[in-house]
């Protein structure tokens, strides 16, 4: 449904690695639905296309892409000495993962932040997710230390672009514009295009609040209306998936 580059495809199917993925082009007669390939990022639709190396047809890997609602104390790294990791809460069966690729997470978040987060098999759809130039949006529902009282001042300066300090891991950074509505004077919502280490917390931090709750409640056309519920994951759905497409022009 969703492509996969062909590099990543064959580096996935242990055929190759990123490094030599052109060489084995040249040197190698990969076919994809009868025409010779030698450009490692063309586009591959696993569920319609036939591809062969060397006159030998490949079974091509099926991906998978999930929806987990994400509770607040778990992380999203593979392992963790002091919190519980996200792929703790899926079977074990489905962390397996695509040959070299595993489930991972396409666009993390912080321990403390919960609420909507894609996990897939496909490396390029998690890339191209979460690439700044493809400003895919991401939603989420704020809860602030300090009432507002000049809601007009914070909308006003996340639309012109908030100047974010340095911190320990992370370099300072002009925010894209983003939209702020408040619905009471500690509780709003903000639409980023961006995903930088701890951008929703710092980016009210720049304006001397703190973010005392986050839940992240869209990302691109997936959101969490029609669930999962806290702690549970669903597959996208097909029409999800279409839509990311389309919005990313691929
Ligand atoms: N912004 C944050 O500060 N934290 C997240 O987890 C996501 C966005």
């Amino acid at each position: 449904m969703f492509p996969v580059l062909l590099s990543r495809l064959l580096i996935n199917l242990g055929l190759t690695t990123q490094r030599n993925a052109g060489n084995f082009l040249r040197n190698n007669c990969v076919l994809l639905n009868g025409v010779r390939i030698f450009d490692k990022s063309v586009f591959v639709y696993p569920s319609k296309d036939e591809l062969s190396v060397c006159g030998r047809q490949l079974r091509l890997p099926e991906y998978s892409y999930f929806v987990l609602n994400k509770p607040s104390g778990f992380v999203c790294s593979s392992v963790s000495d002091s919190h519980p990791v996200v792929y703790e809460l899926f079977p074990r069966e489905l962390l397996a993962g695509t040959g070299n690729s595993p489930l991972h997470c396409a666009g993390r978040l912080d321990c403390g932040t919960e609420g909507l987060l894609l996990l897939t098999t496909n490396g390029t759809f998690s890339n191209m997710i979460t690439r700044p130039e493809f400003h895919v949006r991401k939603k989420y529902e704020v809860r602030l230390s300090s009432p507002v009282g000049n809601p007009e001042f914070y909308k006003n300066e996340f639309l012109r672009g908030i100047s974010v300090p340095s911190e320990k891991k992370s370099e300072a950074f002009t925010a894209a514009p983003a939209e702020l509505e408040f619905s009471s004077a500690d509780e709003c919502s903000v639409v980023i295009s961006e995903g930088k280490f701890h951008q929703v917390r710092r980016m009210f931090s720049a304006l001397g609040n703190s973010v005392t709750a986050l839940r992240r409640t869209a990302f691109g056309p997936v959101t969490l209306d029609n669930g999962p519920a806290p702690g549970e994951f669903r597959c996208i759905l097909h029409n999800e998936l279409i839509s990311f497409i389309e919005d990313l022009g691929i």
